[in-house]
């Protein structure tokens, strides 16, 4: 089991929350993709094997690992939320044909917290980028 997996596993246990198989496997699957899943794409990888798994659960799941802290929930556009337990900092750049969100890493953007700060006079503490364009794969079919 990789570290990241085991220390998550640890603070829900620390936290009293009781450690299912169906809750280990949603967990892991998210902290191995890559790709940002829906609820929906998490709960059809799985359920072929977890007869009793529900989209519901997923979304339990998915609930109980944002309150812990453990996941981002994604909010782009008009699709349904996709879920990201990288939480490391880093950018998304994501496919207006097919959806895809891919990752990339940049030096945090600061200076645009302090410009912000400067000219609204708000506390600011975070900020939230995206970048949009055609994914490689998307582009080659359209060529
Ligand atoms: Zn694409
Ligand atoms: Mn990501």
């Amino acid at each position: 089991m990789d570290d990241r997996l085991q220390q998550a596993v640890e603070q829900l246990r620390s936290e009293g929350v009781r450690m299912t198989p169906q809750r280990y496997a949603i967990l892991e699957y998210l902290m191995k993709s890559k790709r940002h899943p829906t609820a929906d794409e998490i709960y059809r990888a799985l359920s072929p094997h977890y007869s009793s798994l529900s989209v519901a659960t997923v979304y339990n799941n998915l609930k109980l690992f944002i309150e812990a802290g453990l996941v981002r929930e994604l909010t782009y556009g008009d699709d349904s939320s996709r879920f990201d337990a990288d939480l490391s900092d880093h950018y998304h750049a994501i496919c207006e044909k097919c959806g895809a969100i891919v990752d990339f890493e940049h030096p945090p953007i600061h200076e645009v917290e302090r410009e912000a700060e400067a000219r609204t006079g708000f506390r600011i503490h975070g900020h939230r980028l995206e970048v949009y364009g055609i994914c490689p794969a998307c582009a080659s079919m359209q060529a």
